[in-house]
């Protein structure tokens, strides 16, 4: 029997998978289609795709930096070129971050440190039971897998619905809030844009990103990333698969209202709306592990909402796995 399944192959869940895999032998399971979690990468087609989860990275602990900083080096990360502007009375430029991205998708991460691990894809685990010492996954298609011991990596709700018996820790019981977002990608032609990301100061549209100045690919058409506030997501989310064509306009309209760009013809436009996107209210610890039941648990949520957290939880449980 295998010693580690890892549920999710978000940052979290790669970083902690690639950490065991030095010692034991180590399955990753995601109910997605690829790596990356939330910071996912959708292909428009063959060569232009949208960062339509995380936008990009600013490190702030000087570990989490020396890790980017390490891939850059190897040329899996990159800094974002360009512009990023701050609108709020004044137009400004933002300089007070740097930005950083992967080279070919913000997935980038999670592909390099899951490179060398057995990853299943297309694989949700709908439940999970110990029993006799032993770990047993059940999957979306009614299949079962043995393991030692057992790591999670969801988004909370989705934690809690999987194995609240067997977390033995007060922050199951917290209420936890993960805020929602909705993106839309959007192809329009070319408006001219010399900024490379917009952060509006607005109740309804939070951010835009301009995918071609990311010089991952070359395009006539825009390739546009627009994202809400999670304010206004957290209202509209529950009806959002219905009224997604409406969602789409509002935030498509104050796109165009925002930055002054001449409202143009939208080619293509697609929505897609995260339920879990962001917890603001860090946890009193970073992770979870029960040693008896060899079951660990790291996310972004015990830390923060950002990509670093997830890393720092990770890290964090790696020290209390013996
Ligand atoms: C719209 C949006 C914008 C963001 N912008 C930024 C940003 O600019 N900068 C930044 O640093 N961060 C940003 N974030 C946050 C960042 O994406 C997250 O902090 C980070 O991706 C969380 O990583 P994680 O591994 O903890 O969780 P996740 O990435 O959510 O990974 C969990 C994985 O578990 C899988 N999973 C869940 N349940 C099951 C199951 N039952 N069976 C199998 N698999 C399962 C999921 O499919 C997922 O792949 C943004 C997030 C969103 C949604």
């Amino acid at each position: 029997m295998k010693d580690f399944c890892v549920i999710g192959s978000g940052i979290s869940g790669a970083t902690i998978a690639n950490h065991l895999s030095k010692k034991y032998i180590v399955d990753v399971y995601d109910k997605a289609r690829g790596a990356g979690g939330r910071a996912s990468n959708k292909k428009f087609n063959l060569k232009k795709s949208f960062d339509h989860g995380a936008q990009y990275i600013s490190p702030k602990n000087i570990k989490f930096k020396r890790f980017v900083d390490n891939l850059i080096s190897k040329k899996i990360l990159k800094k974002w070129p360009g512009k990023h502007l701050f609108l709020k009375e004044n137009i400004k430029e933002n300089k007070k971050h740097i930005k950083i991205i992967g080279k070919n998708g913000n997935n980038a991460i999670s592909k390099y440190l899951l490179k060398d691990i057995n990853c299943f894809f297309n694989s949700e685990v709908t439940n999970i039971l110990h029993k006799n010492n032993i770990w047993q996954l059940t999957f979306n298609d009614g299949s079962k897998k043995f393991y030692k011991s057992i790591i999670l990596t969801c988004p909370f709700p989705q934690l809690k619905k999987l194995s609240k018996k067997y977390i033995k820790h007060s922050f199951i019981n917290q209420k936890i809030k993960m805020e929602a977002n909705i993106t839309i990608m959007m192809v329009v032609k070319n408006l001219g844009s010399k900024i490379s990301s917009y952060f509006f100061s607005d109740s309804v549209l939070g951010w835009a990103a301009y995918e071609n100045s990311k010089k991952r690919f070359k395009s006539n058409h825009d390739l546009w990333t627009l994202q809400s506030t999670p304010k206004w997501a957290n209202k509209v989310i529950n009806n959002n698969r219905i009224n997604k064509l409406q969602n789409s306009k509002i935030l498509i309209d104050k796109f165009f209202k925002l930055t002054g760009f001449k409202k143009s013809k939208i080619l293509h436009s697609k929505n897609h709306g995260w339920k879990y996107a962001f917890n603001s209210n860090p946890l009193k610890i970073k992770s979870y592990w029960n040693s008896s039941l060899r079951l660990g648990v790291c996310a972004d949520w015990f830390v923060g909402s950002r990509l670093e957290s997830g890393w720092l939880s990770a890290k964090d449980l790696s020290l209390k796995i013996k």
